[in-house]
């Protein structure tokens, strides 16, 4: 099912009002599975507006507007699409009284304009408006589904969510399932994955990149509930089988909480000992609601005086090694082990940039310490990236080393 989004509002196309219904149902629509394949916005115009749904009603299925539903003269979504599906427009009389139901409850009077919104297309479906007038419209027609929803944004999400969702859903089922990945570029990941990706429609599957982590998207849908299941699995488990030692959870679970929840089953205390990070991890962490639980400490030991004094790093190991060396980071990560009792320690020291780098020692080069009572070792990486995007993959690089130890 493939669906158009179209925003209706001169306000919207001078740029007074930002389109956040469109950016909305975008959300929505995809979390749910639908493609939407096109936005279109169009002012207040029926010539204009009546060109945009023949254009709509060619190229998508579903048709979503928002906008020029109410009481006055430059709200006339429902009647330009009337007039191009060639639908009358019929007094609903159920409408009408509780239009006016709704006008003295409020203590407010009825304006002749307002009688507008209870003509409704023929065969079309009310889709109640609890906190507004304007109701929402569905239509079919012909194989496609119209649905007219309120402008303003509160009324237009209550209604999308409370009878929208369940009407698109209704004889159709939708599954997803998202794999979270780390520790593999997306290019890298897609060549993996390509013939499965590739002629792949239902189920689809398509890669989502975010910073040092790549999600994997696969959605099944079709009518009959245990072959959408069936279709899901299959993919999913071949998926699974081709790249299982980068995927850290099936769940959008972040991996701190992955991390987190494998500290806590095995009743595991940890503290981080950060250089280049500065704090990054420990806060990161801590946004886990219940950290304490596992969570001990996190120092910054920036300075070499610091390394020294804080964790005990030897000072010939830094002269000799220097700050971002494996042998500092170990010993900072032994050092917070000795000094706290923990379980396990975490360090990170490196070259965050832009400048410090070296040919031996260049921006972006990372080492992180992990120090257990039985052993403790260094993980080398060189991130690309700005400051800001050095630190942060670095923070990721240390929960995706915990989680493999853990
Ligand atoms: P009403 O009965 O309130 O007039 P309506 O369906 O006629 O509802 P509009 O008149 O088009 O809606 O817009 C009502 C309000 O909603 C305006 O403040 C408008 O700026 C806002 N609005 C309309 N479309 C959007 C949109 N796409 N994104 C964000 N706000 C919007
Ligand atoms: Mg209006």
């Amino acid at each position: 099912m493939n669906a158009e989004i179209i925003s209706v509002g001169t306000e919207i196309v001078l740029g007074s009002t930002l389109n956040t219904n469109t950016y909305y149902l975008s959300k929505r629509l995809w979390e749910i599975g639908i493609n939407v394949l096109y936005h279109t916005t169009v002012g207040d115009n029926p010539k204009l507006l009546e060109d945009v749904v023949n254009i709509g009603l060619e190229r998508s299925d579903l048709l979503i507007f928002t906008g020029g539903l109410g009481p006055t003269a430059d709200d006339m979504t429902k009647e330009v699409i009337s007039k191009a599906l060639g639908l009358k427009l019929e007094l609903n009389k159920n409408m009408e009284d509780s239009l006016k139901d709704y006008f003295n409850q409020t203590n407010r009077l009825m304006s002749s304009n307002n009688i507008k919104q209870a003509y409704l297309p023929e065969g079309a479906k009310i889709l109640t408006n609890e906190i507004g007038t304007a109701p929402g419209i569905y239509i079919e027609w012909k194989e496609k589904k119209l649905i007219l929803l309120p402008g303003p944004p509160k009324e237009m999400e209550l209604m999308f969510n409370k009878y929208v969702i369940p009407m698109i859903q209704q004889d159709y089922t939708i599954k997803i399932k998202t794999i979270n990945t780390i520790g593999i570029g997306e290019s890298t990941l897609e060549t993996l994955l390509m013939d499965i990706i590739k002629d792949q429609d239902n189920p689809s599957l398509a890669t989502y990149a975010k910073e040092g982590q790549v999600d994997i998207k696969i959605i099944a849908k079709g009518y009959e509930e245990e072959k959408v299941n069936i279709l899901l699995e299959d993919i999913v488990k071949k998926v699974e089988n081709r790249i299982s030692k980068y995927i850290y959870s099936c769940d959008d679970e972040t991996i701190e909480e992955i991390v987190f929840n494998k500290l806590k089953n095995k009743n595991m205390k940890i503290a981080f000992c950060e250089s280049c990070t500065g704090g990054l991890v420990s806060s990161k962490f801590t946004q886990i609601p219940g950290a304490s639980e596992v969570f001990e400490r996190g120092i910054i030991t920036y300075s070499n005086k610091a390394k020294i004094e804080e964790v005990g790093v030897s000072k010939k190991t830094l002269e000799r090694y220097g700050a971002v060396s494996e042998q500092v980071a170990i010993e900072m990560a032994r050092g917070l082990l000795n000094k706290t009792g923990v379980d396990i320690t975490l360090s990170t020291t490196g070259i965050a940039g832009p400048s410090g780098g070296s040919s031996s020692k260049p921006v972006g080069l990372v080492f992180i310490g992990i120090a257990t009572k039985e052993d403790s070792y260094a993980i080398k990486s060189i991130f690309a990236g700005d400051r800001k995007s050095i630190q942060n993959r670095a923070a990721l690089k240390a929960f995706d080393e915990l989680r493999k130890i853990l």
